[in-house]
């Protein structure tokens, strides 16, 4: 094989994997951030229900002071029962007491309501509480792993970056030119196979003379079309490539 052709397939080749790594490696950020999302949610959730807590809290307050004036007046209705002269005053006095005790009732249960929903809601609470600690802990995990996964390919882009030099040392700067522009212009790829007649970077068939040269592997030749600079793979490497 042409030794620069040789060359141009190995760089190809790196520098389609530094590509791969690179776009990976920009999904970190939303990866994490996704990671993140279940923590934020279960935030939210517990925000809910403390608000609905609150509320609730601020209700039984102003009732408990509603029944501490029920419970000062109807004290005072009490005192009263000595100054009243006729029997009709008394009855009147009597039913007065009454209504206002049936009203302060009613506040009672009104409140043991509210009690009793404050308790589910703080059940709910902790609950939510645990779902926090369980999802934090969760994406921590996440996160770490990806942290680690991120490090990994940035050694590995390294790497690359550094073998993808050594090998662009080695070109003719003729042919260093032509790669990098062909890269440049066409998505990354400027060394293309040859597979069965057809460029595989446009996928069009080329003239059986040009097939027949660029399976010699002798000279640097181009596809008609895409201008890609064309190799042809051993047959055991074809069969992999698609
Ligand atoms: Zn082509």
């Amino acid at each position: 094989m042409n030794e620069q052709l040789a060359i141009l397939i190995q760089l190809q080749d790196v520098d389609s994997r530094s590509d791969v790594i690179a776009e990976k490696r920009r999904q970190f950020p939303l990866l994490v951030e996704a990671a993140a999302k279940p923590v934020e949610e279960a935030h939210a959730a517990l925000a809910e229900v403390q608000g609905e807590l609150d509320a609730l809290n601020r209700d039984r307050r102003a009732k408990e002071q509603d029944l501490k004036e029920r419970e000062e007046r109807i004290d005072k209705l009490k005192t009263r029962s000595a100054d009243l002269k006729t029997n009709k005053e008394y009855q009147t006095h009597l039913f007065e007491i009454e209504l206002a005790q049936q009203e302060k009732g009613t506040v009672e249960e009104r409140l043991l309501e509210l009690m009793d929903r404050a308790e589910a809601l703080q059940h709910t609470v902790r609950e939510r509480e645990a779902q926090i600690a369980a999802r934090r802990s969760g994406y921590e995990a996440e996160r770490a792993r990806l942290q680690n996964e991120q490090n990994a390919m940035d050694a590995e882009a390294e790497r690359l970056a550094s073998e993808s030099n050594t090998l662009a040392d080695r070109l003719s700067p003729a042919n260093h030119q032509s790669y990098e522009h062909l890269k440049a212009t066409r998505k990354g790829v400027a060394v293309a196979a040859l597979k069965n007649g057809t460029c595989q970077g446009c996928r069009l068939s080329l003239q059986p003379q040009l097939v027949a040269d660029i399976r010699k592997n002798e000279k640097i030749l181009a596809c008609t079309y895409c201008h890609r600079i064309l190799y042809s793979p051993p047959p055991a490497l074809e069969s992999q490539k698609t």
